[in-house]
């Protein structure tokens, strides 16, 4: 009999959302060889018959994502039209990728020599093992199966052990909407199940998403075993500029939105309030007066704006790293403490929590939060605030309000990070762009967009010479020596 985890509503403790399986590395090996024998099949299927596969997934999404929705909301916390948000990104994933599969599938290039053609194409990695958080439970694993899917890959999923049954049902939707039964397989339980697929020699690409620490751990066993394919898509600790001429009223919504939104819980919430000298007095005067009036309560009621945190232990961690703030002289204008919320006992709770007086240098500035925490820094200049968002190890988003457009046009080619925002917070990308982060948010690759696929497919070049005689490339023809 194998042993089992429960996964729980965090606004509600008590309350088992699933009972899950802890799988072994017996599992992992069993899921290795389905996936490895469906693809077989699957890889010889045309790329439009894949991708009217996952059309049909979209589809079985929209018709369940009520159902899912609230699952969402009752697995991972978010309010529910957050968790219809996470499912509606899987759908708009499954109809984009869909429609990838009659897209060019590589690029034609002119040869040096007459009578010779050359161009690329893409083929399948083989399996391709996914290791993903619990904060956006369908649409992350949603980025990743489907691109992997288009390309011809068959797939093995872990989950994270504090969403396990979100990621369940999206793959059931995937095979009830016809994807053949081994090619996606889903394994559950902890790090070591994790780390157990990252090193079967049976997986040739690891597609990571979560924190840095566990990030480096599965880039390196993947190396010692590999090498093998590791794209990482890992934290970040978000900066949101605001100048001297913002219009405050948009920038108070954004900050709001950003800061606050699923709990702080998205890896690109805003968490560093970069504001100039000028207008800081008002605008930290109009955030905080807001912020103080966000109903946090359970995330089932419409009128909620912030739900739990994902456990007890991020509470913890979360008011550890506020007192430390606090310790370092940080002034703490609101929230810095956990609350209860009205009928959700046990519920983890933080209140939305504003520390000002942060510089560069402060541990609350440096380190990803990941929780409804902003710090606010002040600067004199426009040179100086791009200075300070990009004095960061994280590279994931960022965001300036100006209405300069000299301003607005150097912010977005100096600041270093993968995602770049123009008078809107550093939350809300759309699924056909590429999302990804520079420095230590990851190592290269991009997810969604047209650059999904590149994770998910080897490139080939192709060479025809129908000359009929033997041609040679320029660095083999004695004619080039000089
Ligand atoms: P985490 O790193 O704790 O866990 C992620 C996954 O890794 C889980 O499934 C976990 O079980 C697994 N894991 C743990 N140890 C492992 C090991 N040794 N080998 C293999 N797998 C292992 O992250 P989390 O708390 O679930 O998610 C929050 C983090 O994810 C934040 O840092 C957030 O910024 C980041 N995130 C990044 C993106 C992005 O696209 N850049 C998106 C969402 C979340």
């Amino acid at each position: 009999m194998a042993m089992t985890f429960d996964s729980t509503n965090p606004a509600r403790p008590a309350e088992i959302v699933a009972s899950m399986p802890i799988h072994t590395a017996t599992d992992v090996e069993t899921a290795v060889r389905f996936a490895t024998a469906a693809q077989r099949s699957w890889a010889k299927l045309p790329v439009p018959a894949r991708g009217e596969v996952i059309a049909t997934i979209g589809e079985v999404l929209t018709r369940r994502k009520a159902e899912l929705a609230n699952l969402v909301s009752r697995e991972a916390g978010k309010i529910l039209v957050e968790a219809g948000g996470d499912v509606q990104e899987a759908i708009d994933m499954a109809h984009f990728v869909a429609g990838q599969a009659r897209n060019a599938w590589g690029t034609v290039h002119p040869c040096e020599m007459p009578e010779k053609f050359g161009f690329t194409t893409r083929h399948p990695v083989g399996v391709v093992g996914m290791i993903t958080p619990w904060n956006f439970p369908v649409a992350i694993p949603s980025w990743k199966i489907f691109p992997a899917l288009l390309a011809g890959n068959g797939v093995v999923i872990k989950p994270s052990e504090f969403a396990p049954m979100c990621c369940e049902q999206f793959v059931a939707a995937c095979i009830e909407a016809g994807a053949p039964e081994g090619l996606i397989n889903v394994v559950h339980g902890f790090g070591d199940v994790g780390a157990a697929l990252t090193v079967h020699p049976g997986v040739r690409a690891i597609s990571f998403t979560g924190s840095v620490a566990t990030g480096r751990r599965v880039a390196s066993a993947a190396m010692e075993v590999g090498p093998k394919l590791v794209s990482l898509e890992l934290g970040g600790k978000n900066a949101m500029i605001v100048m001297d001429d913002a219009d405050l009223d948009l920038v108070v919504d954004g900050v709001i939105f950003g800061a606050f939104g699923t709990s702080g819980q998205r890896c690109t919430s805003t968490s560093r309030l970069v504001a100039h000298r000028a207008i800081i007095d008002e605008l930290i005067q109009r955030v905080t007066s807001r912020a103080a009036q966000l109903m946090v309560g359970d995330p089932l009621v419409a009128t909620t704006d912030v739900g739990p945190v994902i456990t007890s232990a991020s509470v913890a961690r979360i008011h550890d790293m506020v007192q430390t703030a606090v310790s370092e002289g940080n002034e703490l204008l609101l929230g810095g403490s956990p609350i209860a919320a009205t009928g959700c006992d046990g519920g983890s709770f933080y209140a939305p929590t504003i520390l000002s007086g942060a510089h560069r240098n402060s541990f609350i500035t440096r380190n990803e939060v990941f929780g409804p925490v902003l710090a606010v820094l002040e600067v004199d200049s426009f040179d100086e605030a791009i200075e300070t968002a990009n004095d960061c190890e994280y590279g994931l988003s960022s965001s300036i309000y100006t209405r300069d457009v000299n301003h607005a046009m150097r912010a977005l080619h100096d600041l270093d990070t993968g995602i770049v925002y123009i008078n809107a917070p550093t939350i809300g990308a759309e699924i056909h762009l590429p999302f990804g982060g520079n420095k230590f948010t990851g190592n290269g690759y991009r997810e969604a967009g047209s650059r999904g696929l590149e994770q998910f497919s080897e490139t080939k070049s192709v060479y025809i010479d129908y000359s009929g005689r033997l041609q040679k490339a320029q660095i083999d023809n004695r004619d080039s020596i000089a």
